[in-house]
């Protein structure tokens, strides 16, 4: 049904929408012990959406405290999986009756087509799903003991995990985080990004709605110095899955250590290298590809293809049809199903973006297409995507995640030297490499420093694989069951049989 939905129905249901902006602790909804509010504004028009509890320090405390007495009452952390299981279900089912409206919720609240939205919500409730149907089909373990002795492994929730996301796939990295964390029978506080609180307070809805107990699962929108900080340094709270900034994730280490040595999972920024070799099959397809790699979601990705390293045979061909597909994917009305690019997610963002952009032709990078603010809605805050090569990797824009539609073209006389540029970065999230050489695919793929790398493709993957990065990219795994096991003990039972 949402794929028939014009521009004008999407207009028409934004218009309608009403918002939830209250903090969801317990099992209420409620204003900040402070009374303190922040702006929800839409990046596309400039609009305020609404005012939205602003939580702090008070409110954690109330939270954690929430969250502790459900995990020791036992509703849900010793509730058998197949009924955890069946709460969740009835969780991915209550987001699929509403997906249009969540989708809305984001594409208002950050900036992104309306689009892209429903995809990010297909994969929010498909992990909700993975990890309610995986949760019933993880063993433990019998050791090999002799016959004296049994020795058991057994996998026990953590206990309260907080999950401190960004704005750039709202539910998406929500469900990420939440999904495995519920699952393995924990409770959640979750503080979504002060840029993107709406979906996650609507999910808080539906999750009370689904029958989630009490404390289970609370929303704290707020502040990363306020809401995250304290969170980050609570005394009890036993884990932190964090997504955003690698400046972030370093502190959120240093609280860790600060307080009680809680785990700290973090998946954090990245400068992916994009490699494009001259037997790479179809030329034209590929160009389209790279360009999706950077321009998708503006270039507010983690995983943005952001560097396109090129053997200099072709750069220039590869680069004229790079520009071309550039040139179809300029950025629109978010609310327009055909709009490819939306809004940038806020002022500061934007100026950050065109700041990297004069720094790239100050440093003498060649500016080939975009390089400024667009607007094809007024009060909106747009970049045109933009291209440069000749780029080497000591300017900023070759070397430090710019988080925008910009894109960095370096070139390349061998495969040395290409694994070599790849690799020399601070972060090691992701790296793609095109050709039809099945050596070559087997060699660079083994030897690209990064936490996936995409053969032939760029981002792809379900939910049946990993995500995460190496270096300073981070250390936690989204996805797939390993990520399940991120949010489990490992205990022993050793009995004595002999006495
Ligand atoms: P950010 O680090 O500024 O904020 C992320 C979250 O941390 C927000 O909720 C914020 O309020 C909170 N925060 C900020 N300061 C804090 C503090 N001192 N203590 C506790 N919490 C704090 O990142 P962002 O701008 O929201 O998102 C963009 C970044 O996220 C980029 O670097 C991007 O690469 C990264 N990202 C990574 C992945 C991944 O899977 N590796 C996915 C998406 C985004």
């Amino acid at each position: 049904m949402s794929a028939n939905l014009t521009h004008a129905d999407w207009q028409r249901l934004a218009g309608e929408l009403s918002f939830e902006t209250r903090a969801y602790i317990g099992d209420a909804f409620v204003e900040a012990a402070s009374g303190e509010t922040f702006e929800a504004i839409n990046p596309a028009t400039g609009q305020r959406l609404a005012r939205v509890a602003s939580c702090d320090a008070a409110d954690v405390e109330a939270a954690v405290g929430h969250a502790r007495a459900a995990f020791n009452r036992g509703d849900w952390s010793r509730l058998a999986p197949g009924a955890r299981k069946q709460a969740m279900l009835r969780l991915a089912a209550l987001m699929e009756m509403h997906i249009n409206e969540l989708a809305l919720l984001d594409t208002l609240d950050m900036g992104k087509p309306i689009g892209s939205s429903l995809g990010d919500m297909a994969g929010a409730i498909g992990c909700i799903r993975y990890n309610a149907e995986t949760i019933d089909k993880l063993y433990g373990e019998v050791a090999p003991t002799g016959e004296e002795s049994l020795g058991l492994v057994l996998r026990e929730p953590l206990g309260v995990v907080g999950s401190i996301v960004p704005w750039n796939f709202p539910l998406m990295m929500t469900a990420w985080k939440i999904g495995p964390a519920l699952a393995a029978g924990n409770s959640v506080i979750l503080k979504p990004s002060e840029k993107s609180p709406l979906s996650a307070l609507r999910l808080a809805r539906l999750a009370q709605e689904a029958g989630l107990p009490a404390g289970v699962f609370q929303v704290l929108p707020g502040f990363g110095h306020t809401a995250g900080k304290a969170l980050a340094l609570s005394m009890d709270v036993d884990c932190l899955s964090f997504t955003g900034s690698t400046g972030v994730g370093k502190q959120l280490m240093q609280y860790a250590g600060q307080s009680n040595l809680k785990r700290v999972y973090l998946e954090c920024g990245g400068k992916s290298p994009n490699l494009v070799f001259a037997d790479c099959r179809d030329l034209d397809a590929v160009a389209r590809h790279a360009a999706e790699a950077i321009f998708h979601n503006q270039g507010e990705v983690c995983i943005a293809g952001s560097r396109l390293l090129v053997e200099n045979s072709i750069r220039e061909a590869f680069v004229e049809r790079v520009l071309a597909h550039a040139e179809t994917m300029q950025p629109g009305d978010p609310l327009d199903p055909a709009s490819f690019m939306g809004a940038i997610v806020d002022a500061t963002q934007h100026a950050r973006i065109l700041d990297y952009i004069r720094q790239g032709v100050a440093e003498g990078a060649n500016l080939r297409t975009g390089g400024q603010a667009v607007s094809p809605v007024a009060g909106g805050l747009f970049v045109a995507p933009t291209v440069f090569d000749n780029v080497t990797p000591q300017m900023a824009i070759g070397r430090e995640e710019v988080f925008g539609p910009v894109l960095a073209v370096f070139g390349f006389d061998s495969e040395e030297q290409a694994v070599a540029l790849a690799n020399d970065s601070e972060y090691g999230l992701a790296a793609g490499l095109w050709s039809q050489d099945i050596d070559r695919i087997m060699r660079v793929s083994r030897r690209l420093h990064s936490g996936q790398v995409f053969v032939n493709n760029w981002a792809g993957g379900d939910m049946t694989v990993p995500f995460g990065g190496v270096k300073q990219s981070g250390n936690g795994r989204d996805k797939s069951h390993h990520s399940l096991a991120e949010y489990s003990e490992l205990k022993t039972v050793w009995m004595s049989l002999a006495t």
